[in-house]
């Protein structure tokens, strides 16, 4: 089969989105579930809404453009503020958009009022994370704004935390958000039917038996696709860890010294070497690199060692000779998934499940 490539296992996707669906559900909050890492597969997404996902969220309006021609049934959400330059296309294409600025919220008015649509406002508010977000003191002043202008509604607020300087949600930030709730709906006698509070770093916190407030929904994506909880990368109870496998080829397969000989410098990536003396190795190549992959977020095979990787090739060590031309599978991580997604070089297969079982191989240069 067609080498390197990404095997997706869409049964445990849903499998993973419906038990986070189920539990959550529990505590009152729905889930959006963020497909940016999939590169907007609609076979992925499909899935998730089968599992009774509620929302698809993605960063980038060519993913939800994407899902939309496809003809995936669901309520889209850009989750990254849009840029000015962007925002007909998410007008047209997105529901609803989390906002920070004024001046594209503006943007998004006159555009919704051209295109006689009405476009959902999401207030992302700064609880400490330092990355997106209005300073709680200036919320209002852009509430007042986003209730004046036509063509859009605002459906409520949200909040980001951990994914810039690893801020943990808790009890007091995220009672801040549903405090901003009540008096955002105080002063303005209107009601936010929408409190997204958070991504996957939030789980620890709403199924943890906080009060979650006016919390109503959280947007996740690594508890979904890789579950885990991406605060201390700890495995979520019941959910599998496995969905994606990337699968690589061996091209050289040789037993070599582990010291490299000869003056040294800097390496492809600007490192220097820190190799040991730990004699002969039986070394192999795999046929995989920077360009396709982090490889810092590879977990190999249990009798494989990652040695180090360039844009191409990575270097593994391995118990016994790896013949060439076999195959070795590893788990991904977060930052790993995505590149190798975005990768053309890299093909993805769907395993579907077993009701409509058939192997979709997406072409290079998608
Ligand atoms: C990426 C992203 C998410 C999803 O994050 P996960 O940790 O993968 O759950 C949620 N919200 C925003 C704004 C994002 O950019």
């Amino acid at each position: 089969m067609t080498a390197p490539r990404v095997e997706i296992d869409l049964a445990k996707i849903r499998h993973n989105a419906s038990v986070l669906v189920e539990r959550l559900a529990l505590r009152g909050i729905s889930v959006t579930a963020v497909t940016k890492a999939t590169l907007g597969s609609p076979d992925i997404a499909n899935e998730l809404v089968r599992a009774g996902i509620g929302a698809l969220g993605d960063s980038r309006i060519e993913n939800i453009e994407l899902l939309r021609h496809a003809g995936v049934a669901s309520t889209m959400t850009l989750i990254r503020s849009p840029m000015l330059s962007q925002v007909a296309r998410v007008v047209e294409h997105a529901d609803v958009s989390l906002n920070t600025e004024p001046a594209v919220i503006r943007a998004l008015s006159s555009v919704a009022q051209v295109m006689g649509r009405t476009h959902g406002i999401v207030l992302m508010v700064e609880l400490g994370d330092l990355r997106e977000g209005i300073m709680p003191a200036d919320l209002d002043e852009v509430v007042v704004e986003v209730l004046a202008l036509p063509g859009l509604v605002l459906r409520g607020i949200g909040t980001n935390l951990a994914c810039q300087n690893g801020v943990v949600p808790d009890a007091t930030n995220m009672s801040r958000l549903s405090t901003l709730v009540g008096s955002i709906e105080a002063t303005f006698s209107i009601t936010l039917d929408l409190v997204s509070g958070g991504n996957s770093a939030t789980l620890d916190w709403a199924l943890g038996g906080n009060d979650t407030g006016r919390v109503n929904d959280l947007r996740l994506g690594e508890a979904i696709l890789l579950g885990r909880e991406p605060l201390h990368r700890t495995p979520i109870d019941g959910l599998h860890l496995d969905a994606f496998t990337l699968v690589a080829e061996v091209i050289e397969s040789k037993a070599k010294p582990s010291l490299p000989w000869g003056p040294r410098a800097q390496n492809a990536m600007g490192q220097t070497s820190t190799a040991l003396d730990r004699g002969d190795l039986t070394r192999a190549i795999v046929a995989i690199g920077h360009q396709d992959v982090d490889p810092s977020g590879l977990e190999p095979p249990a009798d494989v060692e990652i040695l180090g990787a360039s844009s191409d090739h990575l270097v593994v060590s391995a118990a016994a000779p790896l013949p060439i031309g076999s195959e070795l599978s590893f788990r991904l991580g977060y930052g790993a998934l995505v590149r190798v997604m975005t990768s053309p070089f890299v093909a993805k297969v769907m395993n579907h499940p077993v009701e409509a079982r058939h192997l979709a191989v997406v072409p290079r240069g998608r």
